[in-house]
């Protein structure tokens, strides 16, 4: 292949395409490789798989070949400069915590967003403070904030655009500049965007992180996670993946592979879809207001047309009247269903002040900036015209 293969072709052909090599194995789709253990043919090949880190091929909570495989094509997808390298791990979160404990040491501080994943902030507010680490939260929309939260002692910017629930963003340029002043390296979770729309490697951030259960695997049936960035960074984390022990099993990578050779043709739909009902939503009587970067009206629409190339499927809906009413719309949706996650093929709704009130205060919630009526909606990539007329049936109950 003589020019570098698009987005749609690394999907489908998988990472050789970008190497340019044939597929090593005659089976189109390749095989699960369902063994826990490798065995060596004599003590020379022994002794070398068990020094040579992510050996694709001596236990499976080192390495497997399908990892590799997932790993490769994940690298392809986010940046195909070929300086990059990445880990796959058992989940979203498992992903998170392999950066945060595999980069962070006692003394150290963080600097990251008052908004965040639930189980990512949990990190920022509880478990890195419990071993020593220093965190401080800003307002992820105010780049001079993030400047002046940096100390003598800051190694970790964690980003996350758009972020869960509010669909906030990040300056991703701005924050990698930061961390780089700093000789902090920037995480940024890809989750929402999906690297279809947004590539933070090529903004300068050291590091990305996905919940790889969202797009990437694209239809809520695994829960998975990995970890890109620079090979130098991936080595340093490699001894930590192998204590955390959030192995991926061989079935779950073997389904991200399938999601994945179908993430751009999904991807797009989410991006038309979700900005057609956004479009529409905000013209509606009963909702107050539509936060989704596709918008004009987001406040940071002109960041979200300079950093991302596409929109995604997930919005945050203010339904008029509060928490009762958009309680009302919530279960008054038949199309998606109400169901935390998203970035599935399937529509789902989460009505978020409902969600999260087992776990935060009513001030607690206010600070995360999750309002009493707002509803969180993952759009899929069902008919159209099916989920506006199910949407305007639900609006005319509340
Ligand atoms: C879901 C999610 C996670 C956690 O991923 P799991 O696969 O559920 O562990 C992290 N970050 C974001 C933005 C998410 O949406």
């Amino acid at each position: 292949m003589t020019q570098a293969p698009s987005f749609d072709t690394l999907c489908v052909q998988g990472a050789h395409a970008a190497a340019g090599e044939p597929a090593v194995d005659s089976a189109l789709v390749p095989p699960i490789v369902y063994s826990a253990t490798f065995a060596a043919s004599n003590a020379q090949a022994f002794a070398e798989m068990a020094s040579q880190p992510r050996h694709a091929r001596y236990y499976t909570r080192y390495g497997n070949p399908l990892h590799e495989h997932v790993a490769r094509q994940l690298v392809a997808l986010e940046d195909g400069s070929g300086a990059h390298d990445a880990l796959v791990t058992a989940s979203g979160m498992g992903a998170v915590s392999l950066v945060l404990l595999g980069l962070l040491k006692a003394g150290d501080h963080v600097v990251a967003q008052t908004n965040h994943y639930m189980a990512s902030a949990k990190h920022f507010a509880e478990l890195l403070p419990r071993f020593g680490v220093r965190c401080t939260l800003v307002d992820q929309t105010d780049l001079a904030a993030w400047e002046r939260a940096i100390q003598p002692g800051t190694k970790l910017l964690m980003t996350e655009t758009p972020v869960n629930p509010t669909c906030a963003l990040t300056d991703l340029a701005g924050v990698a500049r930061l961390a780089h002043a700093a000789g902090a390296v920037s995480v940024c979770d890809n989750t929402f965007a999906s690297p279809l729309n947004q590539q933070p490697l090529a903004l300068g951030i050291d590091l990305v992180v996905h919940s790889a259960t969202k797009y990437l695997g694209g239809h809520h049936d695994i829960t998975a996670g990995a970890v890109i960035g620079a090979k130098a960074l991936i080595d340093t984390l490699w001894p930590t993946q192998i204590c955390l022990g959030a192995t991926l099993s061989p079935m779950d990578a073997w389904l991200l592979l399938r999601g994945i050779r179908t993430l751009a043709l999904r991807v797009r739909q989410h991006n038309a879809s979700a900005l057609e009902l956004a479009r529409w939503l905000e013209q509606q009587p009963q909702v107050e207001r539509v936060f989704y970067p596709g918008l004009e009206s987001h406040p940071q629409h002109a960041l979200a047309v300079a950093q991302m190339r596409g929109f995604g499927g997930v919005m945050n809906i203010l339904i008029r009247g509060g928490y009762e009413p958009a309680s009302r719309f919530v279960h008054a949706l038949k199309l998606p269903r109400q169901a935390v996650s998203l970035g599935g093929v399937e529509s789902l709704v989460v009505h978020a002040a409902a969600m999260w009130r087992g776990t935060m205060n009513d001030e607690q919630m206010r600070v995360a900036g999750i309002a009493p009526n707002a509803v969180r909606l993952s759009v899929g990539v069902e008919g159209v015209d099916d989920l506006r007329a199910d949407l305007a049936r639900a609006l005319a109950a509340v």
